[in-house]
C-alpha cells in the first residue's frame, strides 16, 4: 500500500519556553524592538515547521502562528480594524496590540476589543468588529510573508485561515447594529483576494476553518455555505474546510456537496461521523481523519484507532490524510522538556510535538501493521492500558458505584434549612460578604515563591500567612462585613491548590497552553482516581474562625470547575470523574462543618463552560454537572449554610439547573449590567438566597455608596429583599487594598442605609 499524508491544522506558537510571551510583554514594555520581537517568531515558526516536517506532516501549515490570537491578525489582514484603533490607512503590528490591548493611536486608553472563548475551548480570541459601512481589503502583509519564510526554509506550506462564515459568524457590529449578513459577498471577494494572493505564491492548498458547522446552524445560515464555498473554489486553490470540537454529521448533505477538495473531521469527539463523511466522500476528495486528540495531553490508543479506521484507509487509500483532531494549539508543547515527571505519568501523555510522531506511528500501523515499529507501539498501547487499570482505585471506584439517590440529597427542603440557618447564624437583613479572596500583595506572592523554593521553612510560611489572615478578618471586621472570607493568601489558583493536594492529580513544569495574547495556563492533570489524602482546607479555615465570632465560610472549589479547568483523563466518562471531584470535596465540606465552620462556599465559576456546543446535548450535561455539585454539598446537616458562586452572567437557558443545584445562597456577577440578570431568577421565581454583586471587581474604579443602593434597591424590585445577600461580583485578589476598603465600605453604608429604610 502507498503512503497515507499526515496533516497539521496548526502547532502552538507560544514556544515550549513560552518565548513569544515573554518577547510579546518586553516588547509591550518598550524593553526590546520590533526587530527583535520579529526576531524570535520567525525563530519559533522555523522551530515548530522544522518539528513537523521531522515528523513527516507534508503541507506545513502557515497561519497558525499569531502575534496575539489568529482571528485578530485575519481581522488586520482584511482590514477589519474599529475606528477608535486606527491610525489611517497604516495596519501594522501595533495597530494589532492597540485593538486587543485597548489604545488608541495616540497611546491614550482606548476599550479593546471584546475577548470571547473560541467555541467550547479555553482560548480567548479577539471579536471582530464590522461596521455597517465596512470595506474590506488586503491591509496586512504577515499570512503571505510568512509563507514567503516557509518557502525560503524549503518547505510546502497549507495556508491556515478562519473561514468567512465562521469569521462572520464570530463578528459583532461596531455601533449600530445591522445585518452583518449583508458584508457577505464583499467578505467573499477579500477571501478571493487572498487566495488569489497564495495562488500567485506557489500555494496548492489552503485550509479553510468553519468550526460554526459543530453548531446547530439556522437553515439561513445553512444556505449559505453552497455559493460562498462555490465561489471560493474559482481561486484555484485546492481547499481543505475544516471543522472540529464536535459533530458536524447533522450538515452531512450540505457539507458533502461542497465544492471543496478536501473535507477534515474532527473523530476524536465525534468518531461516528466517519462512515457517513467516507461513504459520500467525491472522487479524488480528500478526506482528512482527525483522529490524534489536539486538545487534550493523553498518548493516543494508537492500536484501536488503526482498528477503527483501517477499512475506510483500505477503501479511499490515497485520498484519506491522518491528523490531529484540530489545531494543537490547546495542548502543551513538549514532553521532553518535563523533567520531574513520575515515568509512569510520563508513558500516559504526549504533548504537541509527541502527538505528530503518534500520526506517523499510526501511519505505520495502517501500512505496514506487520512490521517491527508497528508491533512496538501496539506493544505500548496494551502496556500503557495495563498500566491504568493497575494504578485504579478500588476503593473510589466502589464508593462511586455505590453512590444512591440520597447522597446527592440534603435531609432537608431549602424552606426548612432556611429556618434553622437563621436561627443558628442570626444574620441581619441584606447580610453583607465577600466572595473569597482579598489582595494578593507582592508580600503574599514572595512569601509563597519562597515557600516553595524551600528558602522559608514550613513553620516560617505558615506563622506569616497566619499573620496575613488575622489582618485579613480584622479589616473585615472594621469594615463591618457580616460573614466573612479568611482570603485564600495561600492559594495561588483555585483549581491548582486543590489539585496538588488530591491524589490522582498531576502537574507538569512547563505544561503551558496559550489561554489568551500572551496569557497561558497551566492545567492539572487528572490522571487517575480521585481521592483526598487528608483535609486541604481545614486548618486555614478553623484558624480564621478563631480570630472572630462573625461567621467565617469555608472555602472551596467546586468539581465542576475543577475538571474543566483541568486536562482529563478519557478512559472513564466525565461524569464520573465529576463524581469523583466531587466525592473529595464533600468529605472536605463534612470535615469543616465537623470542626465548626456554620457556611462553606463551593465555588463553581465554570459550570456554564461545560455546556456542549449543541443546545440540544445541554440537558445531559447539566443534570450530571448539578448532581456532581450536589454530591459536593449534600453531606451536611441542615443548619450547615451551603453558598455557591458563579462569576457570568447568562442564566436565561440554565436557570431551572442552577436551581436544582440548591445550593442555600448563590453569589452571582451582575453589577455591570445594572441587575438586568437577575430577571432570569425573577421569571423563575429562584426560591433559594442570592447575591447578586454590587461591586464591579475588574474595574479599579471605586463605586459610590448611591450607586450600590440604587443597585440593590433594583436587585429588591426583582427578588423579595429577605432572600437578597450583599457582595461584590467576584473575588478581590488581583485588587489593591486601597481600592477594595473604600469599595467594601460604601458597600457597608449602602446596606446600612437601605436596612433602615426597607
Ligand atoms: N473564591 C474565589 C475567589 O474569590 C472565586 C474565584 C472565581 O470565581 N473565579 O477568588
Ligand atoms: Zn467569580
Amino acid at each position: 500500500m502507498q503512503t497515507i499524508n499526515i496533516a497539521s491544522l496548526g502547532f502552538p506558537r507560544i514556544g515550549r519556553q513560552r518565548e513569544l510571551k515573554f518577547a510579546l510583554e518586553q516588547y509591550w514594555r518598550q524593553e526590546i524592538t520590533p526587530a527583535a520581537l520579529h526576531e524570535v517568531a520567525s525563530t519559533l515558526r522555523q522551530t515548530h515547521w522544522q518539528w513537523q516536517a521531522d515528523a513527516g506532516v507534508s503541507l506545513l501549515p502557515v497561519g497558525d502562528f499569531a502575534y496575539y490570537d489568529q482571528v485578530l491578525t485575519l481581522s488586520a489582514t482584511i482590514n477589519a480594524i474599529p475606528a477608535r484603533h486606527r491610525d489611517g490607512d497604516k495596519v501594522d503590528l501595533d495597530t494589532l496590540f492597540r485593538v486587543a490591548r485597548g489604545r488608541a493611536p495616540t497611546g491614550a486608553a482606548s476599550s479593546a476589543s471584546q475577548m470571547k472563548k473560541y467555541f467550547n475551548s479555553n482560548y480567548h480570541y479577539i471579536v471582530p468588529e464590522l461596521s455597517q459601512n465596512q470595506t474590506f481589503s488586503i491591509a496586512y502583509e504577515q499570512l503571505f510573508d510568512e509563507v514567503e519564510q516557509a518557502k525560503a526554509l524549503g518547505h510546502q506550506v497549507k495556508p491556515v485561515l478562519l473561514g468567512p462564515l465562521s469569521y462572520l459568524y464570530l463578528a459583532k457590529c461596531e455601533g449600530q447594529a445591522f445585518d452583518k449578513l449583508s458584508l457577505l459577498p464583499q467578505l467573499i471577494e477579500v477571501y478571493q483576494a487572498i487566495l488569489a494572493r497564495f495562488k500567485a505564491q506557489g500555494v496548492t492548498w489552503v485550509q479553510l476553518d468553519e468550526p460554526i458547522l459543530a453548531l446547530e446552524l439556522t437553515p439561513e445560515w445553512q444556505a449559505l455555505f453552497a455559493a460562498t464555498y462555490a465561489s471560493l473554489s474559482r481561486a484555484q486553490v485546492k481547499l481543505l474546510l475544516a471543522s472540529y470540537y464536535g459533530s458536524v454529521a447533522h450538515h452531512h448533505e450540505l457539507i458533502a456537496n461542497l465544492a471543496v477538495a478536501g473535507i477534515h473531521l474532527d473523530l476524536v469527539s465525534a468518531p461516528e461521523q466517519l462512515s457517513l463523511f467516507a461513504s459520500s466522500l467525491q472522487p479524488e476528495q480528500i478526506l482528512s481523519l482527525g483522529v490524534i486528540n489536539g486538545r487534550n495531553v493523553w498518548a493516543a490508543e494508537l492500536d484501536k484507532i488503526a482498528a477503527d479506521i483501517a477499512p475506510v484507509v483500505a477503501d479511499l487509500g490515497k485520498q484519506i490524510w491522518l491528523a490531529p483532531s484540530c489545531s494543537l494549539l490547546h495542548s502543551p508543547v513538549d514532553l521532553d522538556v518535563e523533567t520531574e515527571l513520575d515515568t509512569a505519568l510520563r508513558q500516559q501523555l504526549s504533548f504537541a510535538k509527541q502527538k505528530l510522531n503518534e500520526l506517523s506511528q499510526l501511519r505505520t500501523l495502517l501500512i505496514e501493521p506487520d512490521s517491527e515499529a508497528a508491533r512496538a507501539t501496539a506493544e505500548r498501547c496494551r502496556a500503557r492500558r495495563e498500566a491504568r487499570q493497575q494504578a485504579a482505585n478500588l476503593q473510589v471506584n466502589e464508593r462511586v458505584a455505590g453512590l444512591t439517590t440520597g447522597d446527592f440529597e440534603r435531609q432537608s427542603g431549602f424552606a426548612q434549612r432556611q429556618v434553622l440557618q437563621q436561627q443558628r447564624l442570626r444574620l441581619p437583613l441584606l447580610p453583607t460578604t465577600t466572595i473569597g479572596s482579598f489582595p494578593q500583595t507582592p508580600a503574599i506572592r514572595g512569601l509563597r515563591s519562597r515557600w516553595r523554593k524551600g528558602e522559608l521553612t514550613e513553620a516560617a510560611y505558615i506563622a506569616q500567612l497566619q499573620g496575613v489572615t488575622r489582618d485579613t478578618i480584622q479589616r473585615q471586621l472594621k469594615l463591618g462585613i457580616d460573614v466573612l472570607v479568611h482570603g485564600e493568601a495561600e492559594r495561588n489558583d483555585m483549581v491548582e491548590y486543590f489539585g496538588e493536594q488530591l491524589d490522582g492529580v498531576g502537574f507538569t513544569q512547563f505544561g503551558w497552553v496559550q489561554s489568551y495574547g500572551s496569557r497561558c495556563v497551566k492545567p492539572p492533570l487528572i490522571y487517575g482516581d480521585v481521592s483526598r489524602p487528608k483535609p486541604m482546607t481545614l486548618d486555614w479555615a478553623t484558624y480564621a474562625q478563631s480570630l472572630t465570632d462573625n461567621p467565617v465560610k469555608g472555602m472551596l472549589t467546586g468539581p465542576v470547575t475543577i475538571l474543566h479547568w483541568s486536562f482529563a483523563r478519557e478512559d472513564i466518562s466525565r461524569e464520573v470523574i465529576a463524581n469523583q471531584l466531587a466525592l473529595a470535596i464533600r468529605d472536605e465540606v463534612v470535615d469543616l462543618q465537623n470542626a465548626g465552620i456554620k457556611i462553606i462556599q463551593i465555588d463553581e465559576p465554570a459550570f456554564r463552560e461545560g455546556l456542549p456546543l449543541k443546545q440540544s446535548q445541554w440537558q445531559t450535561y447539566l443534570d450530571w454537572a448539578v448532581n456532581a455539585f450536589k454530591l459536593s454539598a449534600a453531606g451536611v446537616k441542615d443548619d450547615t449554610q451551603i453558598h455557591t458562586h458563579m462569576c457570568y452572567s447568562e442564566f436565561n437557558a440554565t436557570i431551572a439547573s442552577i436551581a436544582a443545584m440548591d445550593a442555600d445562597v448563590i453569589t452571582i456577577e451582575t453589577s455591570r449590567s445594572n441587575m438586568e440578570l437577575l430577571n432570569a431568577f425573577e421569571d423563575f421565581d429562584y426560591p433559594n438566597e442570592i447575591g447578586p454583586g454590587v461591586y464591579d471587581i475588574h474595574s479599579p474604579n471605586i463605586p459610590s455608596v448611591e450607586q450600590m443602593v440604587a443597585l440593590i434597591d433594583k436587585a429588591a424590585t426583582k427578588i423579595p429583599v429577605r432572600q437578597l445577600w450583599v457582595n461584590p461580583d467576584c473575588g478581590l485578589k488581583t485588587r489593591t487594598w486601597d481600592e477594595v476598603e473604600p469599595a467594601l465600605q460604601n458597600m457597608v453604608t449602602a446596606t446600612q442605609e437601605l436596612r433602615r429604610r426597607l
